[in-house]
């Protein structure tokens, strides 16, 4: 089993990197490949009887899905799961707080202009819907530690949002949870593709005028508190696939 694990930024990716220094992961590590291809490094390596594939893609829609694209074409990923940070949107999200997306949209498509609603394009979807057995596998592994995890929508777009009328309007029209920049593009590729996915974020921010001073200050944390998660079900999906 080839498993893709992504991010946007370095941040969200270096604690993948860093455990290995540590922990079990330094076997993987020790025996990683690195390539570059098309501007990104993809680090492959095995953990765990699983083969890895670890890169972060670049900020925004397109860099999401010429990443998790080459994860899946050219590394043969299997299987992608994302982990990174976003904006809260729904007011129970605190910094910190991890969400797990139950469905992805893109806020900021719009041909309404012919009819048809936000978010949609002929022969596509307004919300795509990861893997339930990977959502089931988030499931196990909250209630084992003991972490709230929150399911909900996610909304993408090429937007940083730090102002509250956009983060209302966002709310309001696709029901969102929360905000980030990549998690639709990454659904929309895997599930064309039929790759079994599932988006994971920790709030760092709550998308009204402060964002940008709270996302400078959370990004690392939350970046961690995401990628603990991530590697925990990563150890789950080991025990089943790696025989
Ligand atoms: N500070 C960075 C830019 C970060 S853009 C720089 O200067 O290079 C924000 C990133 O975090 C995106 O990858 C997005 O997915 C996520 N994110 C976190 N909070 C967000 C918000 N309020 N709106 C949109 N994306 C957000």
């Amino acid at each position: 089993m080839k498993i893709a694990i992504m991010g946007a930024m370095l941040e969200e990716v270096e604690p993948f990197l860093e455990v290995a220094e540590h922990e079990p992961l330094l076997e993987y590590f020790k025996k990683h490949t690195d390539t570059v291809y098309g501007g990104n490094i993809y680090h492959e390596a095995k953990y765990k009887g699983l083969d890895i594939v670890l890169a972060y893609s670049k900020i925004g829609k397109v860099n999401a899905g010429l990443t998790a694209s080459m994860m899946i074409e050219k590394f043969g990923a299997e299987m992608l799961l994302f982990s990174g940070v976003a904006g809260a949107v729904n007011p129970q999200l605190k910094i910190g707080d991890l969400i797990a997306a139950t469905h992805l949209c893109q806020h900021d498509l719009d041909i309404t202009a012919f009819g048809h609603p936000h978010g949609f394009v002929p022969e596509g979807k307004v919300y795509v819907e990861p893997s339930q057995h990977l959502l089931h596998i988030a499931k196990e592994v909250a209630d084992e530690k003991g972490i709230n995890l929150k399911g909900g929508i996610i909304a993408t777009g090429d937007q940083f949002i730090a102002d509250p009328e956009r983060k209302e309007w966002i709310q309001k029209t696709f029901e969102a949870d929360a905000i980030e920049m990549e998690g639709a593009a990454v659904a929309v590729i895997c599930d064309a593709l039929n790759v079994p996915f599932f988006v994971l974020r920790a709030i760092s921010d709550t998308a009204d005028t402060d964002a940008t001073f709270d996302f400078d200050e959370f990004l690392k944390h939350s970046s961690k508190v995401s990628s603990s998660f991530i590697l925990a079900m990563i150890d789950k999906i080991s025990d089943d696939y790696a025989k």
